[in-house]
């Protein structure tokens, strides 16, 4: 069963994510939300997504960090890890997404889209055509909006961890996440 609303891959953390086989698979860009996908919302850079950025760069990734948020949200966080940026992106419409791969120089077929929401960050990408990955939300603590969203995820996540296309054998430290919600 294929539908738009699921995730190519699902992850339990963005730092559990394996960037070298994707790398080897042939994918060069990739879209990053940062609010709970890269730190809690609103938090700076810390070492380890620092660590992360310097870890992709090193395996030959353009990256770009794709924020409905504004330009002071997006610059705090990039102050420290430097790499492309799209604030006030308007996800999950396809128009902040298209800039990204712009600025990185990739496409469609090579870039993976990385986000903590269904909604927001990944069904646009989806739609387009690109591979996505859903991880989990650092911070269990959100605003009311998204935990309504997260209701809504919860019969998707539940019709795709009975679909065909969850038997990929690289999701086994998935199941924790699907069990956990
Ligand atoms: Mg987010």
């Amino acid at each position: 069963m294929s539908n738009i609303f699921f995730p190519s891959e699902l992850i339990s953390s963005t730092y559990r994510i394996d960037f070298e086989r994707l790398y080897q698979e042939g994918y060069r860009g990739i879209l990053f939300d940062i609010d709970n996908t890269l730190v809690p919302h609103g938090a700076p850079a810390d070492e380890r997504a620092i660590r992360l950025f310097e870890r992709l760069k090193k395996i030959g990734f353009q990256c770009c960090l794709v924020s409905n948020n504004k330009q002071p949200r997006v610059e705090m966080f990039n102050k420290d890890v430097n790499v492309h940026i799209v604030w006030l992106a308007h996800k999950p419409l396809p128009g902040g997404y298209r800039k990204g791969m712009q600025k990185m120089g990739t496409d469609i077929s090579n870039t993976l889209l990385v986000g903590d929401q269904i909604f927001t960050d990944l069904w646009g990408g989806s739609f387009m055509g690109m591979y996505t990955i859903l991880v989990k939300p650092i911070n269990p603590k959100e605003e009311i909006q998204i935990v309504l969203k997260r209701i809504l995820e919860r019969p998707i996540l539940w019709l795709y961890r009975h679909s065909r296309s969850y038997s990929r054998e690289h999701e086994i430290t998935d199941s924790e996440r699907l069990n956990s919600m």
